[in-house]
């Protein structure tokens, strides 16, 4: 129920300090008022860049935040008790590995209505959708996360040169897919040489829990279909 989660009106409003501790200043105010000017409290607060929608268990989190250790990801996930097991995956690492996966985070919310109250304009440079939701029945096709209209959004939220990554075993929705990125004129398709070159890329047919569920399950017979688009900046 959304009723039971709170939606800042707007990204700024968000404090991501909680997510994120070891990227923040620890006491600003404190900071200030003893004169003490740090290089943390001269920079601007750091962004999240990557996020991962419908994270489920947070596989992929877990595999990027050593790839990426200086950038913020955010896994939304809309299942309250799948995010809290996240969120507690996340603290169990960092006690485990001082100083690491101090770069990951969880938030429950329904990303498919809530995205832009969390990132302004061409903050993220990545964006993840893995084994989304299929809704299969033509009546629920326009709750899929990827479709024309919601493009223009995740566009809107990309830097240029930003990247958009989805992956599904079902060949119906990566069809759906590969045909909504390829048809938006803010989105191309990158070659296979690219993305052999994109560490990310590489990850996400293997690092999900669903991919590691899917790839069990079917062996040879397992199909992906997976189209990465990214926005090309046109204004
Ligand atoms: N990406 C993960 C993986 O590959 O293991 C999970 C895939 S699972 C099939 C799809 C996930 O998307 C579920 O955990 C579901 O709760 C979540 N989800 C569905 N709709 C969502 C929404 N509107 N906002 C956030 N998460 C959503």
């Amino acid at each position: 129920n959304d009723a039971n989660f709170d939606v800042p009106a707007h990204p700024a409003q968000y404090d991501w300090s909680t997510h994120y501790p070891d990227h923040f200043p620890k006491d600003p105010a404190e900071q200030s008022s003893q004169g003490v000017v740090t290089a943390a409290s001269l920079c601007e607060p750091p962004e999240v860049n990557f996020a991962d929608v419908g994270c489920g268990f947070g596989g992929l989190l877990v595999k990027l935040a050593p790839l990426y250790p200086d950038t913020l990801m955010l896994g939304m996930e809309l299942r309250d008790k799948v995010s809290e097991y996240v969120k507690e995956r996340v603290l169990a690492l960092r006690r485990e590995n001082p100083g690491q996966y101090t770069n990951i985070s969880c938030l429950r919310t329904n990303a498919q209505k809530y995205l832009v109250h969390y990132f302004r304009k061409g903050q993220l440079t990545k964006l993840f959708f893995l084994f989304p939701d299929p809704h299969f029945k033509a009546s629920t096709h326009r709750r899929r996360i990827i479709s024309t209209a919601q493009l223009a959004d995740y566009a809107y939220l990309l830097a240029p040169g930003g990247m958009l990554y989805t992956i599904t075993d079902v060949a119906e929705l990566g069809a759906w897919m590969r045909e909504k990125a390829d048809a938006h004129p803010l989105f191309e398709r990158l070659s296979d040489e690219e993305l052999e070159l994109d560490p990310a890329a590489c990850l996400l047919a293997s690092a999900t829990e669903e991919g590691q569920k899917v790839a069990r399950n079917s062996g040879q017979t397992w199909s992906v279909t997976l189209a990465i688009a990214v926005n090309i900046g046109i204004s």
